[in-house]
């Protein structure tokens, strides 16, 4: 660890406060205020938070918790796949004679899915337009880097930030300048109609740029990004032209898995309850813990159990699961079929909430729908099907 690097904050931190703890008698040592100090100057350490946020005291703080919210995404899932190598699969695949090996490579190809297109959401580039002030920064860093490449550190997971290139971000406009000028055609018919998105480049105040068409300033991210569709604290960055495909994936994948989940242990849960209400009857209360139907410990009371007796009961485990997974299952199905219909007329997230309210508006991005599914998905199945990084776009 560089935690304790000489010049960094912490140790200027440590060695003040060595200097105040052995200070000649009668000098004052305030022990809250060196608590608060050195656990301030470890924070900043192990959650980087950018300067131009902390300034500000609230988004100071939420700019330290925004890394760790990717974290809990990651771990959620890791614990759904736990769970089902440590309880599911002797409980819902072996004991009811169903085939192991067929259950378990469906829940590690859903969960390799969901863990590769999370990581390419939060490590993958957006897609940014470069600005002068971005730009600074970055050779700031380079000169700093042992790779003399310049690069923005941006969003990220826990203190591991994403690294964008900044000449693989300009070629990536670049191309998508082109794109526009050779596909985006205004036809004479609806030249006089609404045109929503505009084709053509506008400026951003923030960052004093002319930026491409359908970018959009991202206020948490501080960039521009190409054909931005939202920020997303659950992948703390923003989703737009280069990761929205991943996003999408994402989505599709977390539903499939909780969904096959959900399936899997539908009867048992029904079986489990059934019983539970027939001992006990039905208490919006729960009798034994009282935190509602599904009647759950708390996680202290599960900590203290898994001390003594090494392990936490199954029903416990399905009591907790279930729900949950039938819970986010909902929840994606929702999400994803919003974003297919944004795909299919050819908007993004951002365009569809701001589309003016007329019926003469023309999308001169829309392809079509089976064109418009092509530019976000490729043409190949096999590459939703397995997460590598074949499909590549500038
Ligand atoms: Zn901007
Ligand atoms: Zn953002």
């Amino acid at each position: 660890m560089r935690l304790l690097t000489p010049g960094s904050k912490l140790q200027r931190t440590w060695s003040d406060f060595i200097d105040a703890l052995y200070a000649p008698v009668g000098q004052d040592f305030n022990a809250l205020y060196w608590l608060y100090r050195l656990s301030s100057a470890l924070l900043d350490t192990i959650l980087p938070c950018r300067d131009d946020l902390r300034r500000i005291r609230i988004n100071g703080f939420a700019c330290r918790l925004r890394p760790l919210i990717p974290c809990a995404g990651i771990t959620l899932t890791l614990l759904c796949v736990i769970s089902y190598f440590t309880t599911f699969r002797d409980t819902a695949v072996i004991k009811k004679g169903k085939s192991e090996t067929l259950h378990t490579s469906i829940v590690v190809w859903l969960a390799f899915n969901v863990l590769s297109h999370y990581l390419y959401c939060i490590y993958k580039s957006p897609g940014i337009v470069i600005s002068p002030k971005s730009e600074m920064t970055a050779n700031i860093n380079a000169s700093v880097a042992k790779r003399n490449d310049a690069v923005i550190k941006i969003g990220g997971c826990c203190f591991i930030q994403s690294r964008v290139n900044i000449n693989n971000e300009k070629k990536r406009c670049n191309f998508y300048e082109h794109y526009c000028t050779t596909n985006v055609k205004i036809d004479e018919s609806t030249q006089n109609a609404v045109h929503h998105p505009m084709p053509n480049d506008t400026f951003c105040h923030k960052c004093e740029i002319n930026r491409n068409a359908r970018s959009h300033h991202c206020r948490v991210c501080k960039v521009c990004v190409l054909e931005y569709d939202h920020h997303c604290p659950w992948i703390n960055g923003c989703i737009g032209y280069n990761n929205y495909r991943n996003f999408v994936l994402l989505i599709f994948y977390i539903m499939l898995g909780c969904w096959y989940g959900a399936c899997l242990l539908a009867l048992d849960f029904y079986a489990m309850m059934r019983e539970y209400f027939q001992d006990n009857g039905f208490k919006i209360m729960g009798p034994q813990y009282g935190t509602g139907i599904l009647d759950l410990p708390p996680p202290w009371t599960l900590l203290k159990d898994y001390r003594n007796t090494g392990k936490i009961d199954d029903d416990v485990i399905l009591r907790a699961v279930f729900p949950f997974l039938l819970f986010v299952s909902i929840c994606m199905f929702v999400f994803l079929l919003d974003h297919l219909l944004s795909i299919a007329k050819g908007f993004t997230t951002l365009e569809k909430k701001t589309r003016p309210d007329r019926n003469d508006v023309v999308n001169p991005f829309d392809l079509g729908i089976r064109k418009n599914f092509e530019r976000v998905f490729g043409k190949s199945l096999i590459n939703i099907i397995i997460p590598f990084p074949t499909h590549k776009k500038w």
